[in-house]
């Protein structure tokens, strides 16, 4: 009876280290299994907040964006996003907004070397005696080499991921662009004038032409298109001659358009018409077409760029900073065309710096209109991101977070005082933060800013560069 009992509580022990033994195997190949079954990705981002600009506009509290091969692959909450993957790094979302990068739609990157140079002086002798003479003497491959570099950089730190440029040497212009990490579409700059480089249109328009057939981004994140500069700069003829050209060629064009009213004056002169129909007539209006500036649009143009689905980009602190006005975007936008924000080049704003162009364009409607509401800090959110990227033809590429787009995102500081307290996000994006409170930034799953550090530049060398060819400017300046 006694070894009965032994036997059983024997076999009871040995049952109970049997099952318990058991129960190790199986949670631990549970956790295996699941951990196995966890797809795995290269990077999770998170974010305090995750203002994902989607179509619900969803803003997601203590969320994340999983990335792999430079695709975002999920968007959720920290919680589902690491019960679906595992990452082979992480970066942390506290005390961080976390959101699609900025797209800055018109720019001129190299500029920046002229960056103050010449302010407080009308549009026509701060170009002839100052930016043409200066663009004549200094800009060559090795200005653009520095000067894209420096802008780069001013880009990356604050928070935008895609530009379109419009400058000369393009070719230049996109290595410097590939190296640092952004996305880009550089318009090859073309005029009927001389220009560094070029004597008038047939040369530059060749350059452009060979630019565009001929350019093949590595990382496929950089884009090649046309470029004439404005209506009053390239004359109507040339101006088809490269419509039919960029249509055969499926390629963006960027121009300057309807900028001021010394424009309106030409095209009247020369074309009995103003700058948004002379572009109709020459087969430009389309949906590759992105427009610059449109301070001055009339009704009917306005209804034509809705129809066309012409990009327009507003440029506020440029278009004040020359006197050229202020454009009628919320009537642009009532009328649905598709808007993006722009900086301009640095010689007419004088930074690269996208919050700020956010924050004036939700500014200076309300005072024109004497309407609070106008402009909201949602709509001027959308217009730098994924209205900015649909108005500029990469709006199934980027904009917003969602699956399947490329992961180009930014993560912002939130724990400083102008940032606290905090009851809206789009209003703290829009009225409260600054450039410098972006502390990540991803393009394309690769980070070329990690806590405010530069990953895929040397910032010391960049500055140093910029410096040295600034003082042969400021030498030449001295001399005349
Ligand atoms: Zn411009």
């Amino acid at each position: 009876m006694k070894i009965k009992i032994k036997t059983a509580n024997g076999l009871l022990s040995y049952v109970r280290v049997l099952v318990l033994s058991l129960g190790i195997i199986l949670s631990t190949q549970i956790i295996a299994a699941s951990a196995q079954s966890k797809k795995p990705v290269d990077l999770i981002v998170h974010g305090r907040y995750v203002v994902t600009m989607n179509d619900a506009r969803q803003v997601i509290e203590n969320g994340a964006v999983a990335i792999r091969d430079g695709a975002i692959v999920g968007v959720d909450t920290d919680r589902r996003i690491a019960a679906e993957f595992s990452a082979n790094k992480e970066i942390s979302g506290k005390n961080r907004i976390l959101m699609p990068g900025l797209i800055n739609g018109h720019n001129h990157a190299a500029m920046v070397l002229f960056r103050g140079m010449a302010d407080d002086l009308p549009l026509m002798p701060w170009l002839k005696k100052y930016i043409f003479p200066m663009e004549a003497r200094f800009v060559d491959p090795e200005f653009i080499r520095v000067g894209v570099r420096l802008a780069c950089m001013e880009m990356i730190r604050s928070g935008t991921t895609t530009f379109v440029d419009m400058y000369f040497y393009p070719n230049e212009d996109a290595k410097v662009i590939e190296s640092c990490g952004l996305r880009a579409i550089i318009g090859a700059a073309t005029i009927d004038y001389p220009s560094p480089g070029f004597k008038g249109w047939d040369d530059s328009f060749a350059a452009a032409v060979k630019f565009v057939k001929n350019y093949k981004s590595k990382s496929g994140r950089v884009i090649a298109a046309f470029a004439p500069h404005s209506p009053y700069t390239v004359s109507a003829q040339h101006l088809a001659e490269l419509s039919r050209v960029a249509k055969k060629m499926d390629a963006p064009v960027t121009i300057h358009l309807s900028e001021t009213r010394a424009e309106l004056g030409i095209i009247e002169k020369r074309y009995h018409t103003t700058p948004v129909l002379l572009l109709k007539t020459q087969g430009l209006l389309s949906n590759k077409l992105i427009a610059v500036h449109l301070v001055y649009p009339t009704e009917e143009e306005i209804k034509l760029l809705a129809k066309y689905k012409v990009g327009v980009i507003h440029n506020p602190t440029s278009n004040l900073k020359t006197a050229a006005g202020v454009s009628p975007v919320p009537e642009m936008l009532r009328q649905g065309v598709t808007m993006g924000l722009g900086t301009d080049g640095a010689a007419s704003n004088n930074n690269l710096n996208m919050w700020r162009a956010i924050r004036l364009a939700a500014l200076i409607h309300k005072g024109v209109e004497h309407d609070a509401t106008v402009m909201p800090a949602e709509t001027v959110l959308d217009m730098a991101t994924r209205e900015g990227a649909k108005a500029i033809g990469l709006g199934k590429v980027t904009g917003d977070l969602v699956v399947g787009k490329r992961a180009d995102l930014i993560q912002l500081d939130i724990s400083s005082a102008h940032m606290t307290p905090l009851y809206n996000v789009y209003s703290q994006l829009v009225y409260a933060a600054a450039g410098s409170d972006v502390v990540t930034t991803i393009v394309d799953g690769h980070i070329l800013l990690e806590n405010g550090k530069f990953l895929t530049l040397d910032a010391d060398k960049t500055i140093r560069d910029a410096n040295k060819m600034a003082a042969k400017i400021a030498a030449a300046l001295a001399q005349r």
